[in-house]
């Protein structure tokens, strides 16, 4: 792991580990209203066709923000697995060291910033 001393990669080990706890969290809480939504609307509370879109709208919300809570959380387990194979910090594209200060700021991220923009703009 060049350019990465022992005690960086405990503290971005401790960012992925807190940041995996926030994520559950968070895709705890969605569920849970998740099922209150449901609930209401199982048992007639809304009449209204207007609130009834509303409804609508704000599960598919939820359901939006939760894949996206999943899909990070898969690419923190992701990450957790790349630091025990020693291969956290490398781009998957280039196989560069990605940038420390890259890793403190988004400790998920797989490409350095050259890769990742070519990704996005592909
Ligand atoms: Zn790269």
């Amino acid at each position: 792991m060049p350019n990465i001393t022992d005690q960086e990669i405990k503290q971005l080990h401790d960012n992925l580990l807190n940041y995996k706890k926030v994520l559950q969290q968070e895709i705890r809480e969605e569920l849970l209203k998740q099922g209150s939504t449901g609930a209401a609307s199982l048992a007639g509370k809304v009449h209204d066709k207007q609130e009834e879109s509303l409804s609508e709208m704000h599960t598919e919300i939820n359901l939006a923000m939760m894949s996206q809570h999943q899909h990070e959380l898969k690419n923190l387990e992701r990450a957790l697995k790349r630091m025990e194979d020693g291969e956290y910090g490398y781009c998957i594209d280039c196989d560069e060291p990605i940038a420390l200060a890259r890793l403190q700021a988004y400790p998920t991220a797989v490409r350095c910033i050259a890769c990742q923009a070519k990704h996005e703009h592909a």
